[in-house]
């Protein structure tokens, strides 16, 4: 089994054996915690495709539908060499956790092609796209299973898809995938909601840990990862007035211990170029990203791959709090020594659930055929993970447990408790 799926999977066992004192029935409880550890539907095919050299080209595909207890299911579809059927269950798992802990009234699901898209034409990129939304078109619709963007996947590929579902089902119906492109009823705030609701949270977070005795500028950021998540989270931390140190892409990273401009870096990746191209200036240095997640600041934000701490840096890490704006950043191993260090990890499921919860507007504005303006959307991002984020601080503290421990707490809690009203278990 893949370590993400053992992962997520021992993530709601463990978390079953806090929760299962709240629960009269025993029997009944642990039924449903059986049924959340399996998903409920796996779609997986082949797709075919016409090559541009004439020849069949054909690829494995999967859909996983989690659990639809909360609502209809949710979550990306991935185009990479590397997908397995293991991957996409822990992803839909994920979902399904973060779409609870949100508070937003879905499931969650995930979907996969296991291909290279750099290997493809774009001609051909269209063809997988199209041949992907027949193979999924039953399962899919907006109160069934809303697809979304995902890794090597975007608004133009969400596009071919909708055209391909419209014309099967033989009517408009744009609420079924979201992260589409704003003609096609995308909406505003989209592109930064992931970054701009992980700051609403590290706000929100600094209030309720560090009281005012501390000013913005003298927390101190760094941000592994320079790409949607991490460059959105540091310019908007910035606006705010933290002060953001070091930053990393895949080629090398840099720190100044009196604060990055983080503009004048992002124009610069913005012709092509990764950051050791960079000529530096004002007392900034490159560093390696190991020494990145060593640095003593106030806030560690994973935002670039899983597996970023580990049994092996986890001892290492100088700052008071990591705050995953990535996927799985963290091992099992790692959370508990960082634990034992009285570090705080805020979860990935709330931390960089701003992407999840802007896409649920957008499904939201699709429905009414009415659209918001960015202030609105913001607003509501706001309220909606302010929210979701003191839910968290309330269990913590009143149970004594981690943060990752109260967020799966929450998150499991309202599965359980909707399959109950369904009587499913
Ligand atoms: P991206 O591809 O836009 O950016 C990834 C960044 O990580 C790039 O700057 C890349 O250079 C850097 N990187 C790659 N390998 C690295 C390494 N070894 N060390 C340091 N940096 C490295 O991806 P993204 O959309 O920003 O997603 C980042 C993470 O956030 C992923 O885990 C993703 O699953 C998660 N996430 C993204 C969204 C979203 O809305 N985009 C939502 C939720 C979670």
């Amino acid at each position: 089994m893949n370590t993400m799926l053992t992962a997520a999977l021992n993530q709601i066992k463990d978390t079953s054996l806090i929760l299962a004192k709240d629960y009269e029935d025993g029997k009944t409880f642990k039924k449903a915690i059986d049924t959340i550890l399996k998903p409920q539907k796996v779609i997986d095919g082949k797709i075919s495709i016409k090559g541009k050299d004439g020849k069949k080209k054909t690829f494995q595909a999967f859909r996983i539908q989690h659990n639809d207890a909360r609502g209809p299911f949710k979550g990306g579809i991935r185009f990479h060499q590397n997908v397995s059927r293991d991957e996409v269950q822990a992803l839909s798992t994920l979902m399904s956790l973060k779409c609870a802990v949100a508070g937003i009234p879905y499931g969650g699901a995930k979907g996969g092609v296991i291909v290279d898209p750099t290997k493809l034409t774009k001609g051909e990129l269209k063809d997988l796209s199209s041949a992907y939304a027949k193979l999924i078109t039953p399962y899919i619709g907006p109160w069934k299973d809303v697809p979304a963007p995902d890794v090597n996947t975007d608004g133009q590929i969400m596009s071919w898809m909708l055209e391909t579902y419209e014309k099967k089902i033989g009517q408009q119906a744009p609420a079924t995938f979201t992260g589409k492109p704003l003609e096609l009823g995308g909406s505003l705030g989209r592109t930064e909601a992931t970054g701009q609701g992980g700051v609403f949270v590290l706000d929100e977070y600094l209030k309720q840990r560090v009281k005012g005795k501390r000013s913005k500028m003298k927390v101190t950021i760094a941000v592994q990862g320079f790409g949607n998540v991490g460059f959105y989270f540091a310019k908007i931390a910035k606006e705010l007035g933290f002060k953001v140190v070091a930053v990393s892409d895949s080629s090398t990273g840099i720190y100044n211990p009196k604060g990055l401009d983080i503009e004048a870096i992002a124009k610069f990746k913005e012709s092509g170029k990764s950051l050791k191209e960079q000529s530096l200036k004002g007392g900034s240095k490159f560093i390696t990203n190991s020494e990145l997640l060593e640095l003593p600041v106030t806030v560690l934000v994973p935002a670039a791959l899983e597996n970023a701490i580990t049994i092996s840096n986890a001892k290492k890490v100088n700052a008071k709090c990591v705050f995953e704006m990535a996927n799985g950043p963290t091992t099992s191993e790692a959370d508990q020594i960082l634990f034992k260090r009285g570090i705080d990890v805020i979860p990935d499921i709330l931390a960089n659930s701003g992407g999840v919860t802007v896409s649920y507007f957008e499904w939201v504005q699709n429905l009414n055929g009415y659209y918001w303006t960015k202030e609105r959307v913001n607003d509501e991002l706001k309220k909606t993970i302010t929210k979701a984020f003191l839910d968290i601080d309330t269990i913590k503290k009143a149970k004594k447990i981690s943060y990752r421990h109260a967020a799966n707490y929450i998150s499991i809690k309202r599965i359980v408790d909707a399959m109950i009203l369904r009587g499913r278990v």
